[in-house]
């Protein structure tokens, strides 16, 4: 398949919209990474997407609305609290999981009886929703596994000549999936940290719960909130270690314990501390800007043939549990403490 490489003008979108129409993949710009988007009312162009990405099936897709409007179409019911968190953080990087209404295809939901919803605020992700006339099935635009794509060279190095198209939309913001959350229930869940913060999520409803798999791995045999959070994910081919410590503590380990073809992923100003190669992903107290460095850094080590990455260990604090969840996953729970 030659996959069509759009821009974001008014003619090239509404190329991607009746593509969209027509049950093809496009891939597309969001503020939090691209998404790699079907129209969700068409269970088979949805089913397309786990074949392109090689995802597991049983993983769900988030369904991208551009107005509250199209909700009620998608849930079978809309909690209170659920119209205060949009009001709050709508348009934007907040996903929530709604009891399924009876439209939505299986294939969507993976067979759960619940539905995820957002609504972006990239115009452009907007726009083709509002074009196109279809909620859009999305997940990440990368293969299955990888570090989510932040920009269209990195979607292109997934997806050339398995999608039907892709717009490019510039860099992506916000650099980390969506913050999902579970409202189903009582008390407000969190599935998987993002932008929108813990804190902020209280602001507005009280409590909120932390779901287990946000800090842990899925014990043998129990049952994940969140299917996507059972997998090992956001992985470059590098085996990616993360190192909990001081700038000083962080470059002295690993001073010591380089070898060929190791790189230290590490703040910004702290590489001056290293004698081995390295990148850098963010100052230490910026996790905003963490968030938006992480995946194209991770991609980095792959172009570079990288086979080991230590990695600086972000403060979970507000964002910076997005960034630390992400990298907990690249590094499949390989984490070490020092004093
Ligand atoms: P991605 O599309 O790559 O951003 O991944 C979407 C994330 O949302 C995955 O971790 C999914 O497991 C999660 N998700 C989507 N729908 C649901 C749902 N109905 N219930 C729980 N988690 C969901
Ligand atoms: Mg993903």
């Amino acid at each position: 398949m030659q996959t069509l490489h759009l821009t974001d003008k008014e003619y090239d979108l509404s190329q991607a919209a009746t593509l969209l129409r027509d049950g093809q993949l496009v891939a597309i710009p969001t503020e939090t990474v691209y998404g790699l988007a079907a129209d969700a009312r068409n269970g088979a162009a949805v089913a397309s997407i786990f074949t392109a990405k090689g995802r597991p099936m049983d993983n769900p897709l988030i369904v991208h609305i551009a107005d509250m409007s199209e909700l009620p179409l998608l849930v079978a019911e809309i909690p209170p609290q659920a119209l205060a968190l949009a009001a709050a953080f709508w348009p934007g990087p907040l996903t929530m999981i709604f009891k399924k209404g009876d439209s939505v295809p299986n294939e969507v939901s993976a067979g759960l009886q619940t539905v995820a919803v957002r609504m972006p605020s990239h115009p452009v992700a907007r726009n083709l929703i509002r074009l196109s006339g279809c909620p859009l099935a999305a997940p990440s635009a990368n293969r299955s596994g990888s570090p989510s794509p932040t920009n269209a060279y990195r979607v292109a190095e997934d997806m050339d000549g398995r999608i039907a198209a892709i717009v490019d939309g510039g860099e992506c913001t916000v650099g980390v999936e969506s913050t999902v959350i579970d409202i189903t229930g009582e008390t407000v869940r969190l599935l998987r940290p993002g932008a929108v913060t813990v804190e902020m999520l209280q602001a507005v409803v009280g409590a909120v719960e932390v779901d287990e798999a946000v800090l842990n791995p899925l014990k043998d045999g129990a049952t994940a909130a969140s299917p996507g959070m059972k997998y090992k994910h956001y992985a470059p081919s590098a085996r990616v270690i993360l190192v909990k410590g001081s700038a000083d503590a962080y470059a002295t380990y690993v001073n010591a314990h380089a070898a060929a073809n190791t790189v230290a992923l590490c703040f910004d100003g702290e590489e001056r501390l290293l004698t081995v190669p390295f990148l850098t992903y963010g100052p230490r107290n910026d996790a905003k800007a963490q968030a938006h460095r992480l995946f194209d850094a991770l991609r980095r080590l792959d172009d570079e043939g990288v086979r080991v990455a230590y990695t600086a260990c972000p403060s979970t604090d507000g964002v910076g549990l997005a960034v630390y969840n992400r990298l907990l996953r690249a590094a499949g729970f390989e984490v070490i403490i020092l004093e």
